[in-house]
C-alpha cells in the first residue's frame, strides 16, 4: 500500500487491549482506565480478518501492543493466529515484561519472533514512582526468560523524559554488556500525557553514555524501524535511539496503526481516520474493507507535529495507551 507522498506502508501495530496494571507517567491518564467496555474490543476474529485485509494489500510486518498484550487472554494464540496469516513475515510483540517469564517461551512458540520490552530505570523505588507498581524484579525476570525463550531479538525500550524522576538512562545500558540485547532510547514524545514532559533527546543521550562508556561505535546497521544503533566496546548488545522528537523520521515511515477499538490511526500524533470496527460489524465486504483500507493510508499525514503539539484540531487526545504505542 502506497500512501499519496509515495511511501510504502508494509506494518501495522495492532493493539489489542487498553488494559494495563501500569500507570507509566507518560503512557497513562491518571489512575488508568476507564477501560474500554469489553464488547468494544476487537475480537480474534475481528483482529484476524483485518490482518488478512492488509496482509493482502502488502503489510508483512505485525507488531501487537497495547495496553499490555499480555493482559489479553489467549494472546499465544491468537499471536499464533495471526502470524499465520498468508504474507506476514514477521510478528513482534511489545510489553511491559511484568507478566513475561511464565509467557515467553509460549510466545516464541507462538511464532513471535522479536520481544520488546519497556524498562526506563533500574532504581527500584524510581519504578515504583514512575509506573505505579513495585514490578522491577518481575520485569527483570521476564528478560531474563526472553533470553532464554530464543527470540531472534530482544529490545528493551526506555523513554527518556528530563522530568520523568527515571535517574539516568545511561545505567539501563548495562543490561546489554553481558546479554544480546539492544537498549534503545525513545525520545518521551507529546502524546496523550505525554505532552506534560521533555524529551532528553537522543544528542543529550549520546553524550552522557559516552561519559560513562566511552565513545560509542555507530553499528553500521540499521534495524528494520527508524532505530539508529550503536556499541559499545565490550558489549554483547547494541545501543540504539528513536529520535522521533529531535530528529523526525516521518519521510521514511512505513506504519499503520490499530486501536484496541478497531480505529485506525495512519499517524500516531493524529486521531484515526477510519472507523473499522463499524465497518466489521455491518457485514463490510472483503473488498469493500481493503478498499476503506487502501483510502485510509493514502490519506496518511505527511508528518506529526510533535514541534507544534498545538496546532491542528485533528491531534490525538487519548494517551499512548488507549492508542497502542
Ligand atoms: N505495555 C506495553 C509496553 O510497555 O511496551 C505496550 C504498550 S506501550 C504504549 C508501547 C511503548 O510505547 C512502550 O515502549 C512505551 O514506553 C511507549 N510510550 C508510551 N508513551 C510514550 C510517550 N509519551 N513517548 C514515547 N514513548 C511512549
Amino acid at each position: 500500500m502506497r500512501d499519496q507522498f509515495g511511501r510504502e506502508i508494509d506494518y501495522l501495530r495492532l493493539s489489542v487491549t487498553d488494559r494495563c496494571g501500569f500507570r507509566c507517567r507518560y503512557c497513562v491518564s491518571g489512575a488508568g482506565g476507564p477501560f474500554l467496555p469489553e464488547g468494544d474490543l476487537l475480537t480474534d476474529g475481528e483482529l484476524e480478518r483485518v490482518v488478512r485485509a492488509a496482509a493482502s494489500l502488502g503489510v508483512t510486518r505485525l507488531k501487537l501492543t497495547g495496553g499490555e498484550p499480555l493482559n489479553r487472554p489467549g494472546i499465544a494464540a491468537l499471536a499464533a493466529r495471526l502470524g499465520a496469516v498468508d504474507g506476514i513475515r514477521s510478528l513482534t510483540l511489545t510489553t511491559n515484561g511484568a507478566a513475561l517469564a511464565p509467557l515467553a517461551r509460549g510466545l516464541r512458540a507462538a511464532g513471535v519472533r522479536e520481544v520488546n520490552l519497556s524498562l526506563d530505570t533500574l532504581d527500584r523505588a524510581r519504578f515504583l514512582a514512575l509506573t505505579g507498581v513495585d514490578a522491577l524484579d518481575r520485569v527483570l525476570a521476564g528478560l531474563d526468560a526472553a533470553v532464554e525463550a530464543g527470540f531472534e531479538r530482544v529490545k528493551l525500550n526506555c523513554v527518556t523524559g528530563q522530568d520523568l524522576g527515571q535517574g539516568d538512562p545511561a545505567a539501563l545500558a548495562e543490561l546489554a554488556l553481558a546479554r544480546a540485547v539492544d537498549v534503545r532510547y525513545i525520545e518521551s514524545m507529546p502524546i496523550g500525557c505525554g505532552r506534560t514532559f521533555h524529551p532528553v533527546t537522543r544528542a543529550q543521550m549520546l553524550r552522557r553514555l559516552t561519559d560513562r562508556y566511552g565513545p560509542l561505535l555507530p553499528a553500521g546497521e540499521r534495524g528494520n524501524g527508524p532505530a539508529e544503533y550503536y556499541r559499545i566496546p565490550g558489549f554483547a548488545g547494541r545501543i540504539g535511539f528513536i529520535s522521533a522528537v529531535s530528529e523526525p523520521f516521518c519521510a521514511g515511515c512505513n506504519r499503520i496503526r490499530l486501536t484496541p477499538d478497531g480505529q485506525l490511526k495512519p499517524c500516531l500524533q493524529y486521531r484515526p481516520t477510519l472507523d473499522v470496527r463499524t465497518l466489521l460489524r455491518a457485514g463490510v465486504s472483503d473488498e469493500a474493507l481493503r478498499d476503506a483500507l487502501r483510502e485510509a493510508v493514502w490519506q496518511k499525514p505527511r508528518a506529526h507535529q510533535f514541534a507544534h503539539p498545538a496546532a491542528g484540531e485533528r491531534l490525538e487526545d487519548r494517551p499512548m495507551s488507549a492508542i497502542g504505542g
